[in-house]
């Protein structure tokens, strides 16, 4: 039985890529789909929000260029398009059907975000991947990802990272560091702690959407949430 039907994943670039990489990495973005395929026969129904870090920031690269921030964030939008688009690729040769749905219209590679066909799409076992973000500059991939869990009813978030979930400190640079299993928005907000960001975090509050935070690396960790397991860590209201 599981615990979670409808789930909204949210990759970063960065796992599209080798770790602290540049673009996007042939084995690992398979790797990543065949994964995803994977969740997918349990009979989940898999809408991702993949992020463009991996290819390009808005913030970052605006900083010093003659580029301003609003059109470096269009751009960052529009990596987040050549993501969406590797990982269709890759769930096909994984067997996996998967739509790509931009908020930013590229019709000559795929369609417009439009929620009623995304659930559709859902509902008929084709993982539905939401690109171009939100649409707007200035705004990330996780608050696009808490947008989109409101708007087609997700029933939770996962949010895949590089490291096991929410910790005290960076587990990378602090060995001590230690994870947090369980947290409410309120503190995350509170702490001021950097692993989503924080409108993101605004939305799931105000429409009691859980999220758990995962190691992506890890065989069988989304497919554990879903069954209910306590994997990582779960931002909740209580
Ligand atoms: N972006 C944007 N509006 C959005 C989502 C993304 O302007 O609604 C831009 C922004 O420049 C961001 C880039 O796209 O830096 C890539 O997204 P993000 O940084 O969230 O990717 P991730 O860190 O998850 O790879």
């Amino acid at each position: 039985m599981m615990k979670y039907k409808r789930v909204l994943l949210k990759i970063s670039g960065e796992s599209l890529c080798e770790p602290g990489g540049f673009g996007i990495d042939d084995a690992q973005t398979r790797e990543i789909a065949e994964m995803i395929a994977k969740v997918c026969k349990t009979g989940a129904q898999v809408a991702i929000v993949v992020g463009g870090g991996n290819l390009l920031r808005g913030k970052t690269f605006s900083k010093d260029s003659y580029i301003p921030r609003a059109t470096a964030d269009y751009m960052g939008m529009l990596a987040t398009v050549m993501n969406a688009t590797a990982l269709r690729e890759g769930l096909a040769i994984s067997g996996q059907p998967a739509r790509v749905l931009s908020a930013i219209e590229v019709p000559a590679i795929n369609e417009r975000f439009v929620r009623r066909n995304c659930i559709s799409y859902l509902e008929q076992n084709s993982v539905t991947i939401l690109a171009g973000g939100t649409g707007n500059p200035f705004f990330s991939t996780d608050t696009c990802a808490a947008l989109r869990a409101a708007e087609i009813d997700a029933d939770v978030i996962i949010k895949a990272t590089k490291v096991d979930g929410v910790f005290t400190d960076d587990p990378v640079t602090n060995p001590s560091a230690e994870l947090i299993p369980k947290i409410t928005y309120q503190d995350i907000l509170h702490k001021d702690l950097k692993v989503i960001d924080h409108a993101a975090i605004s939305i799931c509050r105000e429409n009691n959407i859980p999220i758990r935070v995962i190691n992506i690396f890890k065989e069988n960790n989304i497919s554990d949430v879903l069954a209910g397991k306590d994997i990582g860590t779960l931002i909740s209201n209580q």
